[in-house]
C-alpha cells in the first residue's frame, strides 16, 4: 500500500533509511519522534500515509513560505493539499474551509500560532482527523537553537484529539531536545527514530578566512552554472561581497533583513527560478527553502551555534548528489560571538548558546574529521576512521610536521603542572611568558617553560584545543582543567601522532584540486542543460519553483536514459503519474528532438548510479554502508580501479576489494569490466558458471590458480547480481 502510493505519487521506488518505520508509526496511530538529516526525506514520512489514511492529515509547520512550497508540490504530485497561516485573505481562508468541510482535502498545513486558536481546534474536532505531524518540532525546547514560545501551546492537541497520534520531526535534536519535545507535547511511549545524521554527499572544507574574496572565487569557480549560497554574517558584507561578485564577472544577488520587501522577495525568487545561481545572504535567507539541487554553501563568516552551520550547510545537496561546504572563519568573529552571547540574560539559553558556540568553534579549529565531528555533536559516531569527502581526510590540511614532538612538549607540561591549570595558562609556560602568575606557581623553573618560545602562543593555545579534540587530553570541571587522557599517555611514550595546524601566519599557499566525485555517469550534459532551460520554462509559465516541476536528479536521470516513449519516461526516476500526465509528453519530445539534432543514442538502459537498485540484503544490514565504503562507491562510479581507489583512500586493498564487492551488490552492476582485464572475464564465469557462486575456491582451482581472487570476487558478484535480475539462470551449486 506504502509502496504503490509513492509509487503512483512521487515516483520513487522505494523508502529511505527509517522512513518505512516512521510511515509505519503514523499508519498505526502510534506516537513518534523522527529525526533524520536535512534531505533524509521526512515530509514523505507523513505525505505518503496521509493518502493511505481515510480523513485529513495536519501538518504544524512554522515556516509560512515553507508550507506554500510544500502544498505546491503536492499539488503538482496530484495530492489535495491546503494551507492556513495569516498570509492569506479572509475569502482564500473561507474556500479552504468548504474545501476542508467538503472532505476534499487531505493534507492541512498549519502555523502553530492559528493551530492553537480555539476556533481552530474547534473546526478541526468537526473533522475527520486522522493524524497530527509537527514539523522542525526542535522549536519546542529551549534548548534547542530556535525556540518558538508559541510552539509550547501544542500540548492543547493531546489534550484535544486524545485518541489521535502525535508525530514530531526534526533535522536537529540533541539527546536533551528529544527529551524536551517528548515533555512539551505529552507524546505516549513515542518511537524514536533517530537516523543517521551524517549527509556523506556533502563535502567539508574549513579555512581561516584570509583574502576572502579569492577563497570564495575559487569555490564558485568549481561551481560554474550551478546553485549554491553564500552565508555571511552581516548584512553589510552582504552587500559588499555580492558587489564585489558582480564586479568580477559572477551573477549574483543579494538578500537580508534590511532591504525592501519586494526586491527581497524577487531576488528569493529568481534564486528559486533559477534565474540566478549564486545568492550572497544573511541567514534570514534559508529557512523554508527547500531547493533541492543546492550544489554548494559557503560561509564566508562563522555561524554561532554548530545547530546553525549544521542546518545551513545541509540546505546543501538535498537531491542526495554530492555538494560542497565550505566554512571561512576569523578568530575575530569568535569573540564577538562570544561577547554577544554574554550580553543575553542568564539562564538555560544563554548557557545552551555558549556550548553552541564552543562547539562551533571546536569544529573550525579542530583537525578531527567533520563529518565525524558533527555526528559526535549530536550523540553519533562514524565507523570509518576517514570519511573521504572533509578537509581533513583528504589530507588538505596543512599540518605542522613535528606533530608528535610538539603534542608530547605540551603534555609533558601538563603533567609537570600537576594537571591542574587549563589551556591559556599552559600556553603561558610553554611561551615561557613572564606572567606574574607563572612565575608565582614557579612554573619558570620547569624543564618544559619556554619550550614552545618560537610559536605564537595562540597557536599553542591552538594545539592544545586540538589536542583536546582528538581527545589526547580532555577538560574537567568549571575551570576547564586539562587532564591527560589514556590516548595522551600513548602519545607521550610516542605510540601515536597527533594532527597539529600550523600557525596561521605561517600557512603556506597549498590548495589541491577538490576531489569532487559526481554522479554525471552517462548523463548528457548538453541534454542536461537544454531540459534545465525548458523545466524554468515550464515553472516560469505555472509560476511555481523549479524544483518542483523536476529535481535535478530526476533531470539528470532524465539526460542518461533519453527516454522517448511514456513507459522510458515513467521509469525515469522521480516520475509519477501525474507528473507523466502534466510533462510526460512535453519533455519526451524536447528529447526527441535534441537527440536528433545532436545525434545523441536514445532509451539507453543505464548502468545508473543514482537510480540505485536495492537488491540482496546489503541495505537490510543495520548499519548500512559506512562513510568510507561510501565514499569509495563514489570513486568506483566513476571506473576507477581497486588499486586507484587505494591510494586515493590511504587503505589497504584488502578493504577496498571489500567496498568494492559491496558496491557491486548495492547498485546492482552487471557488469565487471571496469575491475577486470576483459579477456580474463569470460574465463572466470565459464567457471563459476561451472561452480556455483557460493564458494571461490572451486573457481580459484578450476582455473590453475592462475587468476586471483580479487579478480574473481567481482565477476562472481556481478553474476550475483545478474542472477537476482533474472538475467542469468540460476546457477547449480557444485556442478
Ligand atoms: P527533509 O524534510 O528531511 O529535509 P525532504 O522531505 O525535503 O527532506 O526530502 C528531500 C528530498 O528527497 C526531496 O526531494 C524528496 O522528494 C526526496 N525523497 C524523499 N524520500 C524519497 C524516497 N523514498 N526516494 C527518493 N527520493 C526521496
Ligand atoms: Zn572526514
Amino acid at each position: 500500500m506504502l509502496l504503490e502510493v509513492l509509487q503512483r505519487y512521487w515516483g520513487y521506488d522505494g523508502f529511505r533509511p527509517l522512513q518505512e518505520e516512521a510511515m509505519r508509526s503514523v499508519l498505526d496511530g502510534r506516537d513518534s519522534v523522527v529525526v533524520l538529516p536535512t534531505g533524509g526525506g521526512k515530509s514523505l514520512c507523513y505525505q505518503a500515509p496521509a493518502m493511505c489514511l481515510e480523513g485529513l492529515a495536519v501538518v504544524v509547520s512554522p515556516l509560512i513560505s515553507l508550507m506554500k512550497d510544500q502544498v505546491d508540490a503536492l499539488v503538482s504530485n496530484g495530492i489535495p493539499a491546503a494551507f492556513v497561516n495569516s498570509t492569506q485573505t479572509g475569502s482564500e481562508r473561507s474556500r479552504v474551509a468548504d474545501d476542508l468541510r467538503g472532505g476534499r482535502i487531505r493534507l492541512l498545513y498549519v502555523s502553530p500560532e492559528k493551530l492553537v486558536q480555539d476556533r481552530m481546534i474547534e473546526f478541526l474536532k468537526d473533522l475527520n482527523v486522522s493524524t497530527f505531524a509537527i514539523d522542525e518540532a526542535h522549536c519546542v525546547s529551549e534548548w534547542g537553537h530556535d525556540f518558538r514560545p508559541e510552539y509550547r501551546q501544542l500540548n492543547l492537541l493531546r489534550e484535544n484529539f486524545p485518541t489521535l497520534g502525535l508525530h514530531a520531526y526534526t533535522a536537529t535534536a540533541t539527546e536533551r531536545v528529544r527529551e524536551d519535545i517528548v515533555k512539551s507535547l505529552g507524546l505516549r511511549q513515542p518511537d524514536m527514530l533517530v537516523g543517521a545524521f551524517d549527509r556523506p554527499n556533502l563535502i567539508y572544507k574549513v579555512e581561516r578566512r584570509k583574502s576572502g574574496l579569492a577563497q570564495v572565487r575559487e569555490v564558485l569557480d568549481r561551481h560554474k552554472g550551478e546553485s549554491g549560497i553564500i552565508y555571511c554574517t552581516t548584512r553589510a558584507d552582504v552587500d559588499k561581497l555580492s558587489c564585489e561578485l558582480n564586479g568580477q564577472d559572477f551573477q549574483t544577488l543579494p538578500y537580508h533583513a534590511g532591504m525592501p520587501d519586494d526586491e527581497r522577495r524577487r531576488n528569493q525568487e529568481s534564486f528559486i527560478e533559477e534565474r540566478c545561481d549564486i545568492i550572497v545572504a544573511t541567514v534570514a535567507f534559508g529557512m523554508g527553502i527547500d531547493k533541492s539541487n543546492v550544489r554548494f554553501v559557503i560561509h564566508y563568516g562563522m555561524p554561532k551555534a554548530l545547530e546553525n552551520y549544521q542546518q545551513e550547510s545541509g540546505r546543501s545537496g538535498r537531491d542526495g548528489l554530492e555538494a560542497e561546504c565550505v566554512l571561512l572563519y576569523s578568530g575575530s568573529e569568535m569573540v564577538r560571538w562570544r561577547n554577544m552571547i554574554g550580553e543575553s540574560s542568564p539562564g538555560p539559553a544563554r548557557e545552551a548558546a555558549f556550548q553552541s558556540l564552543e562547539a562551533m568553534t571546536g569544529f573550525a579549529t579542530g583537525v578531527t574529521c567533520r563529518h565525524k565531528s558533527l555526528v559526535n555533536y549530536f550523540g553519533q559516531d562514524l565507523l570509518a576512521d576517514s570519511c573521504g569527502a572533509c578537509d581533513v581526510c583528504l589530507g588538505q590540511l596543512d599540518l605542522v610536521e613535528d606533530s608528535l614532538v610538539i603534542g608530547q612538549k605540551i603534555l609533558s607540561s601538563i603533567f609537570r603542572q600537576d594537571q591542574r591549570f587549563g589551556s591559556d595558562y599552559t600556553a603561558m609556560v610553554l611561551k615561557g611568558s613572564k606572567e606574574q602568575r607563572v612565575l608565582q606557581n614557579g612554573h619558570d623553573q620547569l624543564s618544559t617553560y619556554g619550550l614552545l618560545a618560537d610559536a605564537p602562543q595562540k597557536s599553542i593555545r591552538d594545539w592544545v584545543e586540538q589536542l583536546v579534540g582528538q581527545k589526547f587530553l580532555r577538560k574537567e570541571g568549571e575551570y576547564n582543567v586539562l587532564k591527560i587522557t589514556d590516548n595522551g599517555w600513548k602519545l607521550l611514550r610516542g605510540e601515536v601522532t597527533p594532527k597539529l595546524l600550523k600557525p596561521a601566519t605561517a600557512t603556506k599557499e597549498k590548495r589541491r584540486a577538490a576531489v569532487i566525485a559526481d554522479s554525471w555517469d552517462g548523463v548528457d550534459r548538453g541534454l542536461f542543460d537544454s531540459l534545465r532551460d525548458l523545466r524554468r520554462m515550464k515553472a516560469g509559465a505555472m509560476n511555481v519553483p523549479a524544483y518542483i516541476v523536476f529535481s535535478d536528479t530526476t533531470l539528470r536521470d532524465m539526460a542518461r536514459r533519453r527516454p522517448t516513449t511514456i513507459a522510458g519516461f515513467h521509469s525515469v526516476k522521480g516520475v509519477g503519474e501525474k507528473k507523466l500526465a502534466d510533462f510526460g509528453e512535453e519533455f519526451i519530445t524536447h528529447i526527441v528532438h535534441y537527440c536528433q539534432q545532436h545525434a545523441v543514442e536514445t532509451d539507453t538502459i543505464p548502468p545508473d548510479p543514482s537510480a540505485k537498485i536495492t537488491i540482496v540484503d546489503y541495505e537490510a544490514e543495520e548499519a548500512g554502508p559506512n562513510v568510507s565504503a561510501l565514499a569509495a562507491f563514489r570513486l568506483f562510479r566513476e571506473g576507477k580501479s581497486v588499486t586507484e581507489v587505494a591510494n586515493l583512500m590511504s587503505r589497504a586493498t584488502s578493504t577496498v576489494a571489500g567496498y568494492l564487492s559491496d558496491f557491486i551488490r548495492h547498485d546492482g552492476v552487471a557488469d565487471p569490466s571496469p575491475w577486470v582485464p576483459a579477456e580474463l572475464i569470460p574465463r572466470i564465469e565459464a567457471a563459476v558458471r561451472k561452480h556455483g557462486c557460493d564458494r571461490m575456491r572451486p573457481v580459484f582451482d578450476e582455473l590453475n590458480g592462475e587468476v586471483s581472487y580479487e579478480l574473481i570476487r567481482p565477476v562472481l558478484d556481478c553474476v550475483r547480481v545478474r542472477m537476482h535480475f533474472g538475467v542469468e539462470q540460476e546457477l547449480k551449486v557444485g556442478s
